[in-house]
């Protein structure tokens, strides 16, 4: 017996094995879930079309979440097939490379929009869309970052779309909470992924991570899928508008240095 036995899960954002949506959608499929996705640009098929196989995927289907008519399309297919969603996990984000590093005061109008289109609007494009589909209840998922809560060097105008996306997450959970519908984001720390390589200075932010946070480590898309579970799952049935930090305890410090760090001052 699995903890999503029966369960219809449709995923967006795996773009290859390093996808964070791709430990999530491997951590859900073991607990039984049947498992739909949904990726961006004819460029990513021919890595998602193999990574479905493996969880016995055969809903794999092309939309850009910034396209209301894509997501409408999208969303009519998967119920013709499915007629029911219980999870739904929004793990997709975008920002030009122009509007990260450099100074936040540079960020562009156009870079701003296009960035909290993508990564934090398309959240409630997403649920308005899933909401007829959760009859019996639900869950929506999305994946958020630290430094909407505190300043990261070079985050920038995605920093802010996280915080809209952590928003959005409270006010979706109070909107549809009255159906069932839970609504929870989960704060990574960060992981080597295709979208973290766009940020400028990951790879320090990947080191310092590892060295301060209190576990002494790196987590891991496992991680985050394990996160997914109790939250997608009948374990989470209480949690609702949450942010859930799975990053090591990094975001508990208020210094971040070591002791060794501190003596060597
Ligand atoms: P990833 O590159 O594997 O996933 C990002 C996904 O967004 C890709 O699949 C990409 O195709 C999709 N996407 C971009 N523009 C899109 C569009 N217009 N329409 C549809 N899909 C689009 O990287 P990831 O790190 O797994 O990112 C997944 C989520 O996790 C993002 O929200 C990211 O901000 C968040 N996150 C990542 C980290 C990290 O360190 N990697 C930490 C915290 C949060």
């Amino acid at each position: 017996m699995g903890l999503m036995d029966g369960k219809v899960v449709l995923i967006f954002g795996v773009a290859n094995k390093n996808s964070i949506a791709w430990g999530i959608a491997k951590r859900l499929h073991d607990e039984g879930a049947t498992i739909a996705l949904s990726y961006a640009g004819d460029m990513l098929e021919k890595r998602v079309r193999p990574l479905a196989e493996e969880i016995d995927c055969d809903f794999v289907e092309q939309c850009d979440v910034t396209d209301d008519s894509e997501l409408d399309a999208l969303f009519e297919k998967f119920e013709a097939r499915y007629k029911r969603l219980d999870t739904l996990v929004h793990s997709v984000a975008f920002a030009n490379r122009d509007d990260l590093g450099g100074r936040f005061v540079d960020v562009s109008r156009e870079g701003f929009k296009l960035a909290l289109d993508i990564s934090a609007y398309s959240l409630i494009a997403m649920a308005k869309r899933a909401e007829p589909l959760m009859a019996d209840g639900g869950s929506i998922l999305s994946m958020t970052y630290y430094a909407s809560e505190k300043v990261m060097p070079k985050y920038h105008v995605m920093a802010v779309a996280k915080a809209a996306l952590e928003t959005i997450t409270r006010y979706l959970a109070n909107d549809l909470g009255p159906k069932n519908i839970r609504v929870n984001a989960i704060s990574a720390g960060p992981i080597k992924t295709l979208a973290a390589a766009g940020v400028p200075g990951f790879r320090l932010m990947l080191k310092y991570s590892e060295k301060a946070a209190p576990l002494r480590k790196l987590v891991s898309q496992d991680d985050i899928g394990n996160t997914a579970l109790w939250l997608a799952s009948e374990l989470g049935s209480a949690v609702t508008g949450e942010v859930v930090h799975v990053d090591a305890g990094y975001n508990i410090l208020g210094l971040t240095a070591t002791e060794d760090e501190l003596g060597s001052l």
